[in-house]
């Protein structure tokens, strides 16, 4: 039964990390089986979202020729929201280099052309448990079978219970995700390509800092597809939880502002959805390995939130786990020993040189998040207002008023706390 049901390399999860993963093996020559619970890979997948071109090019050389993607990310813009303003600021580019992609179209897309290339892929199968001899990992058990391997990969997104039940990784604590809210527009693209000023082929990004996020951790965004437009917005869990606060409340109020709410004007809700995104960092990285398993993508904590970035950390973390998994094959060595390349891998990596390099972000701008998130968007859009305000009083008075009320409106040892936590988090960013 062992030898009928046993393959070089079994991969659970079918999103860009085991997609990845798998197909790098299978370029290689050696036999893999990826196993997606969804009805097809993608179909059970929520992001924002944006998929960036290099990272995949990596995997797809051509991705661009033959992918299903709805536009090219032109326009950058970054919205300070107040309660009832807002400024916003706008980097363009026409060589943009993300794109913005349908999950449930890319995903299933990558598990086809990685099919094509020899992956053997079994959807609609959950993987309940892994199988252990001896402490190694040596297969994996859905609800009717098991299955063997020499490699098993596990690629299964940020809840991980796998990596969980084998001791890889703790339970997920509130404080290290966030609960993210999404909701599809539809739009013609006509309209689209009006309201954001762009051709056909082209989108616009919005990060959302401000009012909307009600003071807490969190950050908000909206992206056009070809006739629709993502929005949404994550919050940290714990700060939800604290504030009994329901994250959809605040896409509600998001929705309704003025900066907002013309872009989606008459749209129609096509899909709303939820998921987490690990939050935790660099400090939050599980065990990636050990004697017959790899962990990569969500499962490892391989979110850089303040950039947006998880599928290019998951794409590239399952094709160093493949490669570390090709290797293995090639010396027929499943041990943890084997398999710690694919830590020293990540580590030459820009995957754990960022984390590394915004360890300390969460910690710093969470103890003072009212201030970062809240008072000082508001001060910037007060001193618009100030400024774009014609009136009869003179210029010299108003800024001078603007100014006072900087050393009023809070005291003057918060604002040399405020000052010593950016200098902090500018220090552990570029040198620590
Ligand atoms: C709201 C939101 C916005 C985001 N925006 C962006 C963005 O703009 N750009 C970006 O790069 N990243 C973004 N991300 C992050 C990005 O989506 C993830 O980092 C990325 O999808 C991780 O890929 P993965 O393959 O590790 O996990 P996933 O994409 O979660 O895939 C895991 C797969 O495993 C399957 N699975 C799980 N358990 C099992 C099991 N037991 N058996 C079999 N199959 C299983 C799931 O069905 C799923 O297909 C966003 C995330 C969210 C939630």
């Amino acid at each position: 039964m062992r030898n009928e049901n046993k393959t070089q390399v079994i991969v659970v999860g079918g999103g860009p990390a085991g997609i990845a993963c798998a197909i790098t093996i299978a370029r290689a020559g050696k036999e893999v089986v990826l196993i997606e619970r969804g009805k097809f890979s993608g179909s059970k997948n929520v992001f924002g979202g944006a998929i960036y071109a290099k990272p995949t090019r990596e995997i797809f050389p051509d991705f661009e020729e033959k992918a299903p993607l709805e536009r090219r990310n032109i326009e950058h813009k970054y919205a300070l929201l107040g309660q009832d303003d807002g400024t916003i600021i706008s980097y363009k580019n026409k060589c943009g280099e993300s794109y913005t992609v349908i999950r449930g179209k890319f995903d299933r897309w990558m598990a086809d052309e990685a099919q094509k290339e020899g992956v053997i892929l079994v959807e609609e199968t959950v993987v309940r448990d892994l199988i252990l001899e001896n402490g190694t990992v040596v297969g994996v058990r859905t609800e009717v079978e098991e299955y063997y391997a020499d490699i098993v990969v596990l690629a299964d997104g940020v809840n991980s219970l796998l990596a969980r039940k084998i001791g890889l990784r703790g339970s997920l604590k509130p404080e290290d995700v966030a609960l993210s809210v999404k909701e599809v527009i539809k739009l013609p693209e006509e309209v689209i390509n009006e309201r954001f000023h762009v051709e056909s082929n082209e989108g616009c990004v919005y990060e959302i800092f401000g009012s909307s996020m009600a003071g807490m951790l969190g950050l908000g965004f909206l992206y056009t597809n070809k006739n629709s437009i993502s929005i949404g917005l994550g919050v940290t869990l714990s700060e939800l939880i604290e504030k009994s606060l329901r994250p959809y409340d605040l896409l509600d109020k998001l929705k309704q502002h003025p900066q907002i709410a013309p872009l989606i004007k008459g749209g129609e809700l096509l899909e709303y959805s939820a998921h987490l995104i690990p939050e935790g960092g660099y400090k939050k990285i599980p065990m990636l390995y050990n004697a017959g398993v790899m962990v990569c993508g969500d499962a490892a904590m391989f979110v850089n939130n303040m950039h947006w970035e998880g599928t290019n950390l998951a794409m590239i973390s399952g094709k160093l786990a493949g490669e570390t998994a090709v290797i293995a094959l090639g010396k027929n060595d499943f041990s943890a020993e084997s398999l710690s390349r694919y830590q020293t891998e990540l580590e030459n990596s820009f995957i754990i040189k960022d984390l590394r390099t915004y360890q300390d972000l969460m910690s710093g701008v969470s103890s003072r998040v009212s201030e970062f998130l809240g008072y000082y968007p508001e001060k910037i859009n007060s001193f618009f207002e100030m400024f774009t305000s014609v009136d009869c009083i003179p210029k010299r008075e108003k800024y001078h008023k603007f100014i006072k009320s900087l050393f009023t409106d809070r005291k003057i040892s918060e604002l040399f706390k405020d000052g010593w936590t950016v200098l902090k988090l500018l220090w552990s960013i570029l040198i620590k």
